[in-house]
């Protein structure tokens, strides 16, 4: 087998007959390999202790130092190193004696170019080997190394983390808590406190249930997993988003779950609401009386307005009326926020209410030459415990935009039903429609749809927040489906619980 080329061997040639060394270079070199040589064991010596060769070609009878002289000391420089002693016929018992000191093989001399390449491949393929090993060893150190060097810096940058991060496996027992995981949660906990149940770390039995079926992999689709907030206390507020652990083979390893704090986005945010409802209620008695002053203003001038005045006047009444919505809007979504609406449900008969909101907006509907439908089951629905005031607002704001968004002579329905243990409540319009790319806003504070369509419509953009605000207080869920130009459903769910439950 021929040497490798790419990382040519070294080999020495030591012995006083030049043409045993000029001989075995020819035919060395020939082979590939790199060859030096030396006439005696000194020089030899000099040799290996500047260049690191491979293999040496040492000869036993030599003047000076012989070979069982310098074996050793070649031995004690580089134990890899290979030597092949050649030997004269006479001398075959000392080239064993070589041998059992370290030589790795022996040529007796004379010989043939073929017999010199063989030994030398032969201890070549050792050395490649040799190499082989090495490399592989080295490798092996250096990956356990930055193994080791990886995982240590994966978990200090888990440990310098501002969130928390908790991990649980798929028994749904805590595997992994980070520095800031344990002050929110378990501030008296020593720092290797995990093992055990999520129960006894999170103080929210919602949660623990969520975690526990996101660990047993119950919940795989990420995006489905609905963040929660967790109130420590009345000042201190975590949000805690989880996701599965999903592992190579596609199978759920546990859970992870990062907490933020956002104690200060929630103080700011009450601070705004507080703000907002003030001003609102500051705002709302003079807005109301300058409201009713013009509309006095309009009666009684004398012998009436030029029409320049009257269409002024007309439009700073319409404009205050759109401040008092306004304000109205505000202060419904401040104590929506406050938790202030539905305190005290009553039983009601929620299809009641649908009919009497439907009468009531179905002028609104004719002057703009619409239908209005009602659709009601035959049989009274079940009597809920709510808030009549709330249901009204839902649907008040539902039929209005379908009216507002629906051009002339449209079709508006309203319908009710039960669906499993809900109540089932659509409203359906054949208007604009919704572009898909609004729908998930639409439910955001003041956001309104701009285009063509839209465009002369008033509105504040609190409607859709202030129906989804109270959708959410009574339990419920709203959605919405839609086709730009074909038309849009609302549909709100609202769990049919009466006083028995
Ligand atoms: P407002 O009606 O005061 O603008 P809302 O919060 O009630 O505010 O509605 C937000 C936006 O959603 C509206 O501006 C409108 O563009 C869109 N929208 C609501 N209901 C409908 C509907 N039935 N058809 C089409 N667009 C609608």
């Amino acid at each position: 087998m021929e040497p490798e080329r790419d990382a040519a061997i070294g080999v020495l040639v030591v012995d006083d007959e030049q043409d045993i060394r000029d001989g075995s270079e020819r035919i060395l070199s020939r082979a590939g390999y790199e060859v030096y040589k030396a006439s005696r064991g000194e020089e030899a010596l000099d040799i290996l202790s500047r260049t690191p060769l491979s293999i040496v070609l040492l000869d036993l009878k030599m003047p000076g130092m012989d070979g069982l002289e310098v074996l050793p000391k070649i031995k004690e420089m580089d134990e890899s190193i290979q030597v092949i002693v050649i030997t004269g016929y006479a001398t075959v018992e000392t080239a064993i004696e070589a041998m059992k000191r370290g030589a790795y093989d022996f040529i007796p001399k004379p010989f043939e170019p073929d017999q010199l390449r063989i030994v030398v491949n032969r201890a070549a393929e050792k050395v490649r080997l040799q190499r082989e090993a090495q490399r592989l060893t080295d490798e092996r150190r250096r990956t356990l190394a930055d193994l080791a060097t990886e995982q240590s810096r994966v978990r200090t940058i888990l440990e310098s983390l501002p969130d928390g991060v908790l991990v649980t496996n798929s028994k749904a027992r805590v595997a992994l808590m980070n520095r800031s995981a344990r002050r929110m949660l378990a501030p008296d906990a020593d720092d290797e406190a995990v093992g055990g149940q999520i129960g006894d770390y999170i103080p929210d039995a919602e949660l623990c249930t969520l975690i526990t079926e996101v660990s047993k992999g119950r919940h795989v689709d990420f995006d489905d997993i609905p963040n929660r907030e967790l109130a420590l206390s009345d000042s201190h507020f975590l949000l805690a988003k989880v996701k599965p652990v999903i592992g190579e083979r596609n199978e759920c390893l546990g859970a992870v779950i990062n907490f933020a704090d956002i104690s200060e986005i929630k103080l700011l945010d009450r601070l705004k609401s507080e703000f907002v409802a003030k001003v609102s209620h500051e705002l709302r008695s003079p807005l109301s009386t300058i409201h009713e002053q013009l509309a006095l203003v309009i009666r009684d001038m004398v012998g009436g307005p030029s029409e320049n005045d009257q269409h002024i006047l007309a439009r700073a009444k319409e404009k205050t009326q759109g401040l008092i919505s306004l304000i109205g809007d505000l202060l419904d979504l401040s104590r929506i926020e406050e938790g202030l609406i539905c305190r005290d449900p009553k039983p009601v008969q929620v299809e009641e209410i649908l009919r009497s909101t439907a009468d009531f907006l179905r002028t609104k509907a004719e002057t703009k030459g619409q239908t209005l439908e009602l659709s009601l089951p035959e049989a009274p629905l079940p009597q809920i415990l709510a808030d009549p005031i709330a249901l009204e607002s839902i649907f008040g704001n539902l039929i209005a935009n379908a009216i507002n968004y629906t051009p002339d002579n449209g079709r508006i329905q309203a319908m009710i039903d039960q669906a499993g243990v809900n109540l089932r409540v659509r409203v359906k319009d054949n208007g604009f429609g919704i572009p898909e790319q609004d729908l998930e806003k639409i439910f955001e504070r003041f956001y309104r749809v701009k285009n063509e369509n839209t465009r002369y419509i008033t509105g504040t953009g609190l409607g859709l927040p202030i129906v989804k605000g109270l959708v959410d207080s009574m339990g419920g869920i709203i959605e919405v489906e839609s086709e730009p130009g074909k038309g849009t459903v609302f549909t709100v769910l609202i769990p049919a619980r009466n006083e028995s439950d």
